[in-house]
C-alpha cells in the first residue's frame, strides 16, 4: 500500500493525512506509519518509498517510536506548577497534609484549572498521553476542584485523556456529607469513585468501604482507594475491597492505589492477598513510595494481579518533588525492584503502558493499525535502553497530531510533516 493510498472499510473512507517515515518499533523492525483520522492506517516495511503523491512525510531517522505512556495514578488538583516555588509546609505526616491542603490550596493565585494545566503539559511533553488523576471532594471545597480538573481536561483534550477519581481526601466517615459529595462528583463527570484508609483516617471499614460502592455500583463506575496502611491493618482492608469487589461484580473495574501493606508483611500473607486481588480482579497502582517498602511487583504478577504506575504528587502541597515524566518513574521503581535483566526492565515499561492501560480501561492501546495515533520518540535502540536512561522525549503524537517537541507541549497540535519548523 502506498501512502496516498485510500482506506476503506467500515463505511469509512480516509485519505492518509501524514507518514512518519523510518521509525523503529518497539519489536525492533523499522517502519514507515500511515496516520489517518488521528489512527494507524498502515505499518509499512521502511524498504517501502516512505511517501505518496502530497502526503505530509515526517522522517523519525531511526528514533525509537513508542506508545504514549499512561500514568495511573496523578494530583492534578494540588500542583503548584506555575508558580514560583513554594516551600513544603507541611508536618511529616499525613493529617498535617490533609490540614495545610485546605490552608494552602484556596489562597493560591493560580487557580486550579491553570495549574492542573500545566501538569497536563508538562506530563504530554514528556509522552504521557493518558492520565487518571483522584481530585479532592471534601466538605470544605465542595465541587470546586472538580470543577477546575475538569476545566483543564476540556482545554487539553486534544493534548491527552484525562480520568478522574472522586477522591474524598479528608476521610467520608468522619466527615458526615461526603458520600453524598461523592456521589454528586461522578454526576458531574468523575469516573470513579475513591477511597482512602477506611481503618486509619475513619475508623469504620464497613461503612466507608460500604459506602463508596454502593455508589459504584448505583452509577456504574469503578474504584480506585487509597490505602497507606500497614501490615495487617491493611492486608485486612485488601480482603474487605476484594469481597466487596467480587459481591458488586466489579472485577477488573477496582485499583487499590499503593497497598504498602503488601509489601511489608510475611510472604506468605502478601501471596494471599495477591490471590485475592486477582481472583476479585483487583489492581494495584503504585508510585515506589518513599519511605515504605516496595510492593512484591513480580510476586503480585505472577499471582494474574495487574500492577501499574504513576507518579503521585509531582510539585504540590504533599511533594517538592517530580518532573511528570512516568518513564522516569518506571526507572525508579525497576531501581527499587532490583530490576536488571531486559525482561525485568521490561515489566517497569509495562506498568506505564500495557499493564496501565489494562487498568484504565483503554481500549485499542498500541502501535498497532487502527488504533489512536497516541505515540512519543526517543533516541534508544530498545525499549530497555529507553526505559533505564529515559532519554528527552523528541516528539509526543495524540490522535495523529504533533502535541510536544524536545520536552515542551505546544499551543496547538501540528500536523506532522506539514511543514513545520524544526524536525521536518
Ligand atoms: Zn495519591
Amino acid at each position: 500500500m502506498s501512502a496516498s493510498a485510500v482506506i476503506q472499510g467500515d463505511n469509512a473512507v480516509t485519505a492518509i493525512e501524514s507518514v512518519l517515515a523510518n521509525a523503529l518499533l518497539p519489536d525492533g523492525r523499522r517502519a514507515h506509519v500511515d496516520l489517518a483520522g488521528g489512527r494507524v492506517a498502515a505499518i509499512r516495511a521502511a524498504a517501502e518509498p516512505a511517501g505518496g503523491t502530497g502526503v505530509p512525510v515526517l522522517d523519525l531517522a531511526g528514533a525509537l517510536l513508542l506508545p504514549g505512556l499512561c500514568d495511573g495514578h496523578l494530583h492534578l488538583d494540588k500542583t503548584l506548577l506555575g508558580l514560583p516555588w513554594v516551600p513544603h509546609q507541611a508536618e511529616p505526616n499525613r493529617m498535617s497534609r490533609i490540614e495545610t491542603d485546605k490552608k494552602v490550596l484556596p489562597n493560591l493565585p493560580l487557580k486550579t484549572a491553570e495549574r492542573a494545566v500545566n501538569l497536563i503539559r508538562r506530563c504530554v511533553a514528556q509522552g504521557s498521553a493518558h492520565l487518571r488523576t483522584h481530585v479532592d471532594i471534601d466538605l470544605e471545597s465542595g465541587l470546586s476542584k472538580l470543577e477546575g480538573v475538569l476545566e483543564a481536561r476540556a482545554r487539553c483534550a486534544e493534548f491527552a485523556t484525562v480520568q478522574i477519581v472522586a477522591f474524598p481526601q479528608s476521610g467520608v466517615m468522619r466527615r458526615p456529607g461526603t458520600l453524598a459529595l461523592l456521589d454528586a462528583a461522578v454526576g458531574a463527570g468523575a469516573a470513579l469513585v475513591g477511597g482512602i484508609d477506611p481503618l486509619e483516617i475513619d475508623r469504620d471499614p464497613k461503612g466507608q468501604l460500604d459506602g463508596i460502592f454502593a455508589i459504584a455500583e448505583r452509577r456504574g463506575v469503578g474504584l480506585d482507594i487509597h490505602l497507606h496502611e500497614p501490615g495487617d491493618m491493611g492486608l485486612f482492608n485488601v480482603q474487605e475491597i476484594c469481597a466487596r469487589t467480587r459481591a458488586a461484580g466489579l472485577q477488573g473495574k477496582v485499583t487499590i492505589s499503593h497497598g504498602f501493606c503488601l509489601g511489608d508483611v510475611p510472604e506468605r500473607k502478601a501471596r494471599a492477598a495477591a490471590e485475592a486481588m486477582a481472583a476479585a480482579g483487583v489492581a494495584l497502582v503504585t508510585h515506589g513510595a518513599a519511605g515504605w517498602a516496595l510492593p512484591p511487583i513480580a510476586m503480585l504478577r505472577q499471582a494474574g494481579v495487574t500492577v501499574f504506575a504513576g507518579n503521585d504528587d509531582i510539585r504540590d502541597t504533599w511533594s517538592p518533588y517530580g518532573t511528570g515524566d512516568v518513564l522516569a518513574r518506571a526507572a525508579l521503581i525497576g531501581w527499587r525492584a532490583d530490576f536488571r535483566r531486559d525482561d525485568e526492565v521490561m515489566i517497569a515499561y509495562d506498568l506505564v503502558t500495557d499493564a496501565a492501560a489494562r487498568a484504565m480501561g483503554i481500549a485499542e492501546y498500541g502501535i498497532k493499525v487502527g488504533a489512536p495515533a497516541n505515540f512519543f520518540t526517543v533516541a534508544a535502540d530498545c525499549v530497555p535502553e529507553a526505559v533505564a536512561g529515559h532519554p528527552p522525549r523528541q516528539l509526543v503524537f495524540h490522535r495523529g497530531r504533533i502535541v510536544a517537541e524536545d520536552g515542551a507541549a505546544l499551543d496547538r497540535p501540528a500536523v506532522p510533516g506539514a511543514g513545520r519548523a524544526g524536525r521536518n
